[in-house]
């Protein structure tokens, strides 16, 4: 067995971690996860850490559960990969199935992939060619919202909207329409969530009228956008968003990625508004964390537009190498049955209730100014100065300064730069819920009437 020591060394030497400013992190003493237990971390030195963002918003029933590692290992043991191009297989086929029956009524077919970012590829690339071979060759354009997050490859980020994220890549991107995010804390058009949805609502149909015929499809993290800052979606948003998609012809693509699999509290989260999009992506929750898969899940209609004689060449150019793995589809497949035979979608609901109360005591803290949540997902954005919403300098660091202190106390956060995420394993308790709830206050209160001081 390494020791500490020399894993650090190595991990230092040969290591390029994402999303990190290594020269910051060659500093710093990492805490290297070994194990995993329930909701729980353990790291090389044998300390243990609530999981409290679920292992990048992923986890689902836990760390080491049981049935999830059995069908893997059983799966293991017959075979690990083999291609879906020009060869079926049956965790595949079966996944699909169970797949088509657990989303939304309309989606039909699925299409695998490897990560929320080439789940969002495949649906762009899936809407261009739709348009192109359905007679309307013209709707080229994506409209999305601004703080959007849907992934880091070139077509993901072109549908982006983060600043920080994607300035650098701007040459990269392809041209896009943005609507503005409904971001009620900060909206310049509204106090009320009311007015802030109507106003960005009615901005979306003015885009949408003025490149009639023009617009693809529009794309929508439903009801919270995660990485723009966990930004929660005025109730209606997100069905007036459907709603002009449909008036315009345009498609609708559901980045479900980060909100499917139970997070919002419904197994998918159009379904709090009964809306049924033309394209949803999955990934994150979908091997409950377990494994790298990502499925593009769409209707017949769209399925139909690329149906035709070989030598049409109307067929899906697209594919990965690993599109279908037997082991993450097994998974899947085990993810799904314990939502079932757990019956978790009703077993988390006095979760998310005792959470949403709960967080109102962050409101007694005087650094933060807006505490978001939605299902088992919540943002607490810190500000300098409460009155006027002054945010602190990005530079300053404060998130990851509550997050540090956290990971003392025996949680695992990563911020958003103000923004302290909490997205903890469905599977939490309340009284881990509670532990890990009292980690992050306190944290808080420690980090930001410290900064006062300085
Ligand atoms: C995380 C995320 C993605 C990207 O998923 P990866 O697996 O990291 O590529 C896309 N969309 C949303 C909404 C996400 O939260």
């Amino acid at each position: 067995m390494l020791d500490y020591k020399t894993l650090v060394d190595w991990d230092r030497k040969y290591l390029w971690h994402p999303f990190t400013q290594m020269k910051e992190w060659m500093e710093e003493s990492p805490v290297i996860i070994e194990r995993g237990e329930g909701i729980y971390l353990i790291d090389v030195n044998g300390n243990r850490y609530i999981d409290g963002v679920a292992s990048m918003w992923t986890n689902v029933h836990g760390h080491n559960r049981r049935e999830i590692n059995d069908s893997i290992t059983t799966q293991l043991n017959m075979i690990s990969h083999s291609s879906l191009l020009g060869y079926a297989n049956v965790p595949a086929i079966q996944l699909a199935k169970r797949l088509v029956e657990i989303t939304p009524h309309g989606l039909n077919k699925v299409f695998y992939s490897d990560n929320g970012a080439t789940s969002v590829e495949v649906a762009l690339k899936m809407a261009c060619q739709f348009w192109r071979q359905n007679g309307e060759p013209r709707r080229k354009v994506f409209l999305h919202l601004d703080a959007a997050y849907h992934g880091d490859t070139v077509g993901a980020m072109s549908v982006g909207g983060i600043e920080l994220f994607h300035k650098t890549f701007e040459n990269l991107l392809f041209e896009t329409r943005v609507s503005p995010a409904p971001y009620v804390y900060r909206s310049e058009t509204g106090q009320d969530s009311e007015s802030v949805r109507d106003s960005c609502l009615h901005e979306m149909e003015s885009i949408l009228q003025t490149c009639k015929g023009e617009i693809a499809a529009v794309i929508i993290e439903p009801l919270i956008q995660g990485a723009g800052g966990v930004i929660v979606s005025p109730r209606g948003f997100l069905k007036g968003a459907a709603e002009l998609a449909r008036k315009y012809n345009a498609l609708l693509i559901l980045d479900e990625v980060m909100t499917g699999f139970g997070r919002t509290g419904r197994m998918w989260a159009c379904e709090h508004e009964g809306v049924v999009p033309d394209i949803l992506c999955t990934a994150k929750g979908l091997t409950a964390g377990y494994l790298p898969l990502a499925a593009t899940i769409t209707t017949d209609e769209v399925f139909d537009a690329f149906l035709g004689d070989y030598g049409d060449f109307r067929t899906f150019f697209h594919g990965h190498t690993f599109t279908g793995n037997q082991l993450g589809c097994v998974a899947a497949l085990a993810n799904i049955n314990l939502f079932e035979e757990t019956n978790l979608i009703d077993r988390i609901q006095p979760t998310i209730e005792h959470f949403k109360d709960r967080l109102k005591e962050f409101y007694t803290l005087d650094h933060v100014g807006d505490v978001r949540v939605c299902g088992l997902a919540a943002g607490i954005e810190l500000v300098r100065d409460r009155v006027s919403k002054e945010e602190y300098p990005a530079a300053d660091k404060v998130g990851m300064r509550v997050c540090r202190e956290a990971l003392q106390h025996g949680a695992i956060l990563r911020p958003l730069i103000n923004v302290i995420v909490l997205m903890p394993p469905l599977q939490i308790t309340i009284t881990e819920l509670d532990q890990l709830l009292e980690i992050v206050y306190n944290a808080i209160k420690r980090i930001t009437e410290e900064h006062l001081r300085s």
